[in-house]
């Protein structure tokens, strides 16, 4: 018989909190009170392809009567690495228990969150690279062996006792497979990238939100908060919440195109989807540093932005729509970023 999904709260994530940011959590708590995230596969808008793939594998454990194989989930935040594990759990018909990398101070935690799995759990670890080197040691053997070592007791009488542990699911999520060490990676069988939501994806999102929220949008309305989301769900989300607020206050009873483009306007969104912290990035690599190249670390220094932020928040989207470009000396702006904030181009690049 499935069990009810349980859900242990982990830490919420730090830094700074902004209204659109897509690390922003949906309310103050981070809890979806709302009823916003998807619940089940079939509600989970857009990448089709990982849904298929995923849907496979359930179904196959399912039918062995087997835990799912460990998932690593990734790609930047707010891209639905939580709701998709939530979604495993409960077409796995298993409960989740979440925590996060910088959560589980020491082996101890880790014991103690292992051994209090139930048969064929998931346990989520959201920021897994910010695992400890010590926890991720002891991780290795839990995943592989489903089983942890733990010293017992103190002075010439401690010892190491071993635990075995009921199978489980560990489903990681993190924003930067990079920074996973190697040995940690290749203990997941299951590696999916989340990838940035198609326009009309994000329509649809946008569509059932304000539905849920009870101030229609209509299709149009729709596609423009899609259009300028970064991308991403969680922004789709926090958009319509805002764009509700404006149109309620203007006694309207719907989103169109219009009450939409007014509300983004007022939340200084563009019409390439920019928000202020984007352009301040822009303008900062085209006026400060002629266009680039420029090392991470002297933008995210000039703009007082943690260089995490700067590289997991911001830079995955202005790259992905060609704004920015990597190169082996740092991040270059390219002459559309210029154009679209009206600036003089970068300079051809020297030769020297
Ligand atoms: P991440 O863990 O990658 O930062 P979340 O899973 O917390 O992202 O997703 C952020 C929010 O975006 C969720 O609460 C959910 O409401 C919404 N969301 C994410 N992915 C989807 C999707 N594919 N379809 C609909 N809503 C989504």
């Amino acid at each position: 018989m499935a069990r009810k999904p349980h859900v242990d709260e982990g830490a919420p994530a730090g830094g700074r909190v902004r209204l659109v940011a897509p690390d922003a959590p949906e309310d103050a708590a981070g809890a979806d009170v709302l009823g916003l995230r998807p619940t089940r596969l079939g509600d989970f808008v857009g990448q089709t392809e990982l849904k298929g793939r995923l849907s496979v594998y359930v179904e196959a454990a399912l039918r062995r009567g087997d835990a799912l194989d460990h998932v690593l989930l990734h790609g930047p935040p707010g891209l639905g690495k939580t709701t998709l594990a939530r979604i495993l759990a409960a077409e796995m018909g298993v409960a989740i228990h979440e925590t996060s990398g910088p959560a589980i101070e020491h082996k101890g935690m880790l014991a103690g969150l292992l051994t209090g799995l139930g048969e064929g759990d998931v346990l989520f670890i959201d920021e897994i690279h910010r695992l400890s080197p010590a926890v991720e040691e002891s991780l290795y053997a839990a995943m592989e062996d489903g089983r942890i070592d733990l010293p017992v007791g103190e002075g010439s009488r401690a010892r190491t006792m071993q635990f075995t542990l009921p199978r489980f699911t560990l489903v990681a999520a993190t924003t930067r497979t990079a920074l996973l060490t190697a040995p940690l990676r290749e203990r997941f069988p299951i590696v999916e990238e989340l990838t940035f939501y198609a326009d009309d994806e994000l329509a649809e999102v946008a569509a059932r939100t304000a539905a849920r929220l009870g101030c229609p949008a209509t299709e149009d309305g729709a596609l423009e908060i899609g259009r300028r989301s970064r991308g991403t769900p969680r922004v789709t989300n926090n958009l319509v919440r805002r764009i509700r607020d404006f149109v309620e206050v203007d006694e309207g009873t719907r989103i169109d195109r219009a009450a939409a483009d007014r509300g983004l306007s007022a939340l200084g969104i563009d019409r390439a989807g920019l928000d202020e912290a984007d352009r301040r990035i822009l303008r900062c690599i085209l006026e400060q540093f002629g266009g680039g190249p420029v090392g991470i670390d002297a933008i995210a220094a000039t703009l007082s932005m943690p260089r995490d932020t700067l590289e997991d928040v911001y830079e995955p989207f202005l790259l992905q729509r060609g704004f920015l470009v990597r190169t082996p000396r740092g991040r270059r702006a390219q002459p559309k970023a210029a154009e679209h904030l009206g600036l003089e181009g970068p300079g051809q690049p020297r030769l020297l």
